[in-house]
């Protein structure tokens, strides 16, 4: 069994999903093939939720119409008989009389949830149809009855793994399962999301839960590249990653990865490959255990960072002060990324500030607190780095015309980590470019 995911660029043309049709039935390996919602359709989602939640009914009516006029041409251009047109549009029209509905009651969390779901819910309803039009044999799999989160929004692929096998057992003569990513219930049973870019995430736990043979993120770029390519220029795909540095990648910024979605496949050792639904013959990436190559891979970054600093002479030759700012820290659930400390000062970051306010409050007894939010973490990600001639010489030639707030190193072998005001983003990735990559 292997699992197949495909991002919302990849089913947001009729012609697109045309191409997914083939790329699904190259080969008899039983599947389950992801999909997100059609490119767009979430954002467009998130703002019908914004304009409710601010009372703006009217705006959220015209931006619903907005989305069903796109549906409905949609349908057109993808189906081709009278009757595969008839049941696409009445299935999409449920969609969007829920919208409709919502539109009329009180606005809460949950229903924004509800909203938000009714992408992936749609685009696969779609595939659905198409795949039936087309002949092709296959199953509808309903995500919100096997995926899930608990009361601190973690996964547990052993949970997934019973119910989905339950869900797989009702068709033992169907090969290739059709599912929504993104989408899943939480620990009150309500529809919920593994947060944007979702999919991949929830590719990665069905891949886990099944044992599956490959888990495949179908996208837009033919795999992960050494630099942001909306940002830099010239970059180039990197043929294999090891688990621990595609990680790193994924959770300090390389967007066509979900920051968490690649604890599952190593977990449970499933081989990951990005690939380019439109061009399926480019290698792509591959991402094992092993790294193939040593030196540095690929950089990312991470913006909206929040610098905590915290002075204090009573840090100097005391122990136990850390453990207490971690505790802090540790009790408004909020991670930290990166940590420097001297003798009498302690800087972190946090990309979260839900809970900033408590958290300076609980943080001024120990000393002068100092807060910088707009920063970026730029991770420089390889294998045995510290072990990598000229890197750290290297690295900062290329950063003299940068502010270099902060410095990771050596806290693990596959990352390099520096903050830098959020408005140097660009430059400090262009530059890192040259001086890592030799490339303008
Ligand atoms: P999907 O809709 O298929 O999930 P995403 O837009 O989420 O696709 O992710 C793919 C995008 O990620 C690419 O089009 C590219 O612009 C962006 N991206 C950012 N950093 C990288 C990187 N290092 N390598 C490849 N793509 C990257
Ligand atoms: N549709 C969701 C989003 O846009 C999930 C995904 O595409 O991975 O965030
Ligand atoms: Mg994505």
């Amino acid at each position: 069994m292997k699992i197949m995911k495909f991002g919302g660029t990849s089913v947001g043309k009729p012609e697109r999903m045309f191409q997914v049709a083939e790329l699904i039935t190259r080969d008899v390996e039983p599947k389950i093939v992801v999909l997100s919602a059609l490119s767009g359709t979430t954002n467009t989602l998130v703002s019908i939720g914004d304009a409710l939640s601010k009372g703006n009914k009217q705006d959220a009516r015209q931006i619903i119409e907005k989305l069903d006029a796109h549906y409905q041409v949609f349908i057109n251009e993808l189906l081709h008989s009278d009757d595969a047109r008839i049941k696409a549009r009445k299935l999409i029209a449920e969609h969007f009389e829920f919208l409709q509905i919502i539109l009329r009651i009180s606005f809460n969390d949950a229903l924004s949830k509800d909203i938000l779901a009714q992408g992936e819910l749609m685009s696969t309803k779609l595939f659905s149809v198409y795949l039936e039009e087309k002949g092709i044999s296959h199953e509808l799999l309903p995500a919100l009855e096997f995926m899930s989160i608990d009361a601190n929004d973690e996964p547990h692929v052993l949970d997934i793994r019973v119910r989905l096998e339950q869900q797989l057992a009702k068709h033992p003569d169907k090969k290739i399962f059709v599912t929504q990513g993104y989408v899943c219930r939480n620990a009150r049973g309500e529809v919920d999301n593994l947060k944007r870019g979702g999919s991949d995430y929830s590719a990665s736990l069905i891949a886990a839960a099944v044992n599956a043979s490959v888990c495949e993120i179908w996208t837009d770029i033919d795999g992960m590249h050494n630099n942001d390519p909306r940002i830099v220029n010239k970059t180039f795909p990197i043929e294999q990653l090891s688990f621990d540095e595609a990680a790193e990648l994924a959770y300090f910024g390389a967007k066509i990865l979900h920051p968490a979605s690649i604890w599952p496949a190593q977990q449970f050792r499933i081989p990951v490959r990005l690939l380019n639904t439109m061009q399926p013959e480019a290698k792509g990436t591959l991402i094992v255990e092993e790294a193939g190559s040593q030196g540095i891979k690929a950089i990312a970054a991470k913006d909206g960072i929040t610098e905590v600093r915290i002075k204090s002479s009573r840090m100097l030759l005391a122990y136990g002060f850390l453990r207490k700012i971690f505790e802090v820290f540790e009790k408004y659930r909020t991670p930290i990324d990166m940590i420097t400390t001297s003798e009498v000062a302690v800087s972190l970051t946090i990309d979260s500030q839900q809970h900033l306010d408590q958290i300076l409050r609980e943080l001024e007894p120990f000393g002068e607190v100092e807060v910088t939010g707009g920063q970026a973490i730029i991770a420089i990600v390889g294998n045995e780095l510290t072990q990598t001639p000229d890197i750290l010489s290297r690295l900062f030639a290329s950063l003299t015309p940068v502010e270099v707030r902060m410095v990771s190193y050596g806290g693990s072998m596959h990352n390099i980590s520096i903050l830098v005001p959020g408005g140097s983003k660009i430059q400090t990735l262009q530059l890192l470019n040259k001086g890592l990559f030799g490339l303008d």
